[in-house]
């Protein structure tokens, strides 16, 4: 294995020390301490780790958190009003609504009714134009991650080539944004993508995020690229168990890459410590206060 790990363990761990310093002195200076507002809708298990880890980031970070756990059959019209009582909270400063929602429910509807000054997912269709056109967005968790890894492996990414493999609102089209703006080449790649091998091969920079195991093969990758697996796939083992592998076949991909996340101890554990920045930034923005450094 030549590649470099990159480490989003330590790396998110190092960033959370950092917002817990930063909460500090809003509180010490500023007589501020951010509030985060989970909303979660029914008993998907997944869901609900999600939730109680970001509850307790959130607290050891130094901010309030509040957990609105709420029926599975609760209505669209509830939800929303919820939404709104939260926007108009001041101890509210984020606010975040745990997805997958029931099929009931709308779920752009709910993200869009969202103060885009709280939205600390940055999903609202105000952040998505902001990160578009260059504004001040709230920038979505997960490809702000992949981004500050990027950075402090790579510093200046200017004109390489980078190419997102996924093409969702979520994580691919961000990525994408977010390396525009650092100045790569910038190329998307999705389900009716001609060529897959080739794409990926010329890049200097592959961000996986598909959702189907080990799709992007270790041979593909040009030598020397760093490579960002987002994917989280469970596969089963040969003892009747399972495990969690990434898009991209890891073992392989090490060979050709100069860096490489794993999964897991990559991608995930950078997701919350970049919601807990999102919390920060967007208590900064509210109380016009400039954020900690
Ligand atoms: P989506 O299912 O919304 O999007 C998947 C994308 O992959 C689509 O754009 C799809 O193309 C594309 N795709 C599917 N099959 C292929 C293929 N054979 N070749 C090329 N592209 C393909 O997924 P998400 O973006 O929400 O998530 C992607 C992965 O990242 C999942 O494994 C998810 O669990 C993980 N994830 C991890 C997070 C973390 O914190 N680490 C956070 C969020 C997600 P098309 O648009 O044409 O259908």
């Amino acid at each position: 294995m030549s590649a470099q790990i990159i480490d989003g363990k330590a790396f998110a761990a190092n960033l959370k020390q950092d917002i817990a310093k930063q909460v500090a002195i809003l509180k010490e200076k500023h007589n501020i301490t951010p509030g985060l507002a989970v909303v979660i809708v029914g008993e998907d298990p997944a869901s609900q780790i999600y939730v109680r880890n970001k509850n307790k980031s959130t607290v050891e970070a130094g901010m309030n958190s509040f957990e609105h756990v709420l029926p599975e059959d609760t209505s669209e019209a509830d939800l929303l009003a919820l939404v709104e009582q939260l926007n108009n909270d001041p101890a509210i400063n984020g606010i975040l609504v745990q997805l997958p929602l029931p099929k009931h429910i709308n779920e752009s509807a709910v993200i869009d009714a969202i103060n885009p000054a709280k939205d600390v997912d940055g999903f609202h269709v105000i952040n998505s134009g902001l990160l578009a056109t260059g504004g001040d967005a709230i920038v979505p968790c997960t490809p702000l991650g992949c981004l500050l890894m990027l950075r402090d492996r790579l510093g200046d990414m200017s004109g390489l080539d980078a190419v997102v493999v996924g093409r969702s609102n979520i994580v691919g089209k961000p990525m994408a944004q977010l390396l525009l703006n650092e100045n790569c080449t910038v190329t998307i790649a999705h389900s009716r993508t001609r060529d897959l091998p080739g794409v990926v091969g010329r890049a200097d920079i592959v961000v996986a995020a598909v959702g189907r195991a080990e799709l992007v093969k270790g041979d593909w990758i040009k030598q020397g690229a760093t490579v960002i697996d987002v994917g989280i796939n469970r596969i089963a083992t040969d003892d009747g168990k399972s495990r969690i592998v990434g898009d991209v076949e890891f073992a392989a991909a090490a060979e050709r890459a100069g860096a490489i996340t794993p999964v897991p101890g990559g991608v995930g554990p950078m997701t919350i410590a970049c919601l807990l920045k999102n919390t920060v930034t967007a208590t900064c923005r509210q109380a016009g206060v400039k954020e900690p450094q």
